[in-house]
């Protein structure tokens, strides 16, 4: 675990002072999409205004999606400014945009209050917006295939920075700033899949805050779906299973990769702390109590796990806990700096397919998008040294 900058692990301690603590790291500002309605009346009341001025802060924040307090003119002027410094201050300011697909795919490196880097990618679809958001800076997990694991990690985002990196996009869509939208489809974000850098689950607190503001109906929250909003996690069991008792019916997407210990052990390294074996008893019990089909991810790795055989081992593991409670999403590899790995033979891949297949087991390769701006799945690296 190594933090890249020296911005983000908080003053270093005077040299020859024996440190028996980590130093604190301050905290992201406080914003109002860290905070539940009863928050937002309280912490109004705290900046010297009438709680119900939250409410109409929230309004603006998330049905209007405003950010400005300048615009918020159903406020007093100093009303705005006290609220507007107290919560809403600007948590993450874009370093660098990248697009491609058209202008369909666009990766945003985002700084954050204290320097470190996060990115975030909108993918527009002819009849809904993705984006997909970072929990993390830094991640870590260590997966080898993945640019986000080699440098560690630096610190968990808040709920806010994690909200903010779909309220900009929802910003961005609804200025007409990325096409590809057929006429008349909805211009709201639609779907939220936490496969950007960093662990959802091992920010546990910050991420389920996130889904209940993104899902809560404004103005508590941006009134997403639940259906709409994918949890991707290498696993955690005691976390999945909390996840599950929240009655949030997010999808959850486990990252397997290998269906024997011997090669996950390597290509995930938490499974040397929840086995394959748990590890898919804890996907069952989610199906079992959300009632949401679990995703199970498979990068496929050249002459790595891509066997006919691996495939089988899946099919039957996955078999022999029920029909109907999984389908599994191949991805075809894809290349980060320094990786020996490169993706499957388009032959192995569809023999893969072919072989769980047998085993009743549904499967959709997941098409990835913007591999050439480094955005796709295992691509996001942004460092604080960016
Ligand atoms: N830490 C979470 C979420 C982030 S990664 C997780 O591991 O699930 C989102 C998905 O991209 C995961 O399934 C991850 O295993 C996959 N991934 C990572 N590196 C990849 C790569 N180089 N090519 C394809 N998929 C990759």
């Amino acid at each position: 675990m190594s933090s890249s900058s020296p911005a983000a692990s908080g003053a270093a301690p005077a040299p020859g002072v024996l440190t028996l603590v980590a130093p604190r790291r301050p905290k992201p500002p406080r914003h109002l999409a860290d905070l539940t309605v009863d928050e937002r009346a309280a912490a109004a009341s705290a900046l010297g205004e009438k709680p119900f001025r939250a409410r109409q802060l929230s309004v603006h924040y998330f049905e209007r999606l405003a950010d400005d307090p300048a615009t918020m003119t159903d406020l007093p002027a100093a009303a705005r400014a006290r609220l507007g410094a107290g919560l809403l201050p600007t948590l993450i300011t874009p370093l660098r945009r990248q697009d491609c697909d058209r202008g369909r795919t666009v990766k945003t490196a985002w700084r954050l209050f204290d320097g470190a880097v996060v990115e975030s990618v909108v993918m527009r679809y002819p009849d809904r917006v993705t984006v997909c958001v970072s929990s993390q800076a830094g991640c870590g997990m260590n997966c080898p295939f993945c640019a986000t694991g080699q440098a560690g990690l630096t610190r968990n985002l808040s709920t806010a920075e994690i909200v903010e990196q779909v309220m900009t996009a929802a910003r961005s869509v609804a200025r007409g700033e990325i096409p590809g939208g057929r006429p008349g489809a909805s211009d709201r974000i639609g779907n939220v899949v936490f496969m950007g850098m960093g662990e959802p689950l091992a920010s546990y607190d910050a991420v389920v805050g996130a889904v209940r503001r993104l899902t809560d109906p404004a103005p508590a929250g941006l009134g997403i779906s639940a259906r709409g909003i994918t949890v991707s996690t290498v696993g955690l069991v005691p976390a999945i299973d909390r996840l599950a008792g929240e009655g949030l019916p997010v999808t959850l997407a486990l990252s397997l990769h290998a269906p024997d210990d011997a090669l996950r052990d390597e290509l995930v390294p938490i499974n040397t702390r929840f086995p394959v074996g748990t590890t898919l008893d804890a996907a069952r019990r989610y199906f079992d109590v959300t009632g949401r089909r679990v995703s199970v991810e498979y990068a496929l790795i050249r002459g790595v796990n891509d066997h006919a055989w691996r495939a089988d081992r899946l099919g039957r593991l996955l078999a022999a806990r029920g029909k109907g409670w999984v389908h599994v999403n191949p991805i075809p590899l894809n290349p980060t700096p320094g990786s020996r790995w490169t993706a499957s033979d388009p032959s192995a891949q569809d023999a893969f397919v072919e072989q769980l297949r047998v085993h009743g087991v549904p499967v959709t390769v997941r098409d990835t998008r913007g591999r050439e701006i480094d955005g796709a799945c295992g691509q996001l690296a942004a460092s604080s040294e960016v």
